[in-house]
């Protein structure tokens, strides 16, 4: 299944049985994440991906096909395919 902008929809019923790696937990939910990427030297943010996220303690899970659509558009916008650039402020504490 997939959303309107066409990145693939995990069925809700993933996640069920689900045991989180990091805390134990058996309470992983679907949830739509922004995720942040590096590849090339350059940042890559993804808004609306169906992720696992542990109610325990926040671990997030992507399924394979997940991981694999967003090394797929990482590379096609490297070759010039590009959904929307954004400009963000780069903020320091020192
Ligand atoms: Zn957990």
């Amino acid at each position: 299944m997939k959303t309107k902008n066409g990145l693939l929809k995990t069925a809700k019923r993933y996640w069920e049985n689900e045991v989180c790696e990091t805390c134990g937990g058996s309470a992983i939910r679907e949830v739509a994440v922004e995720v942040y990427r590096h590849r090339g030297g350059k940042r890559y943010l993804f808004q609306d991906v169906p992720a696992g996220v542990c109610s325990d303690c926040g671990a997030r899970y992507f399924t394979g096909h997940t991981a694999r659509m967003m090394e797929e558009r990482m590379r096609l916008t490297r070759s010039g395919k590009r959904r929307k650039t954004i400009t963000m402020p780069v903020l320091s504490l020192t």
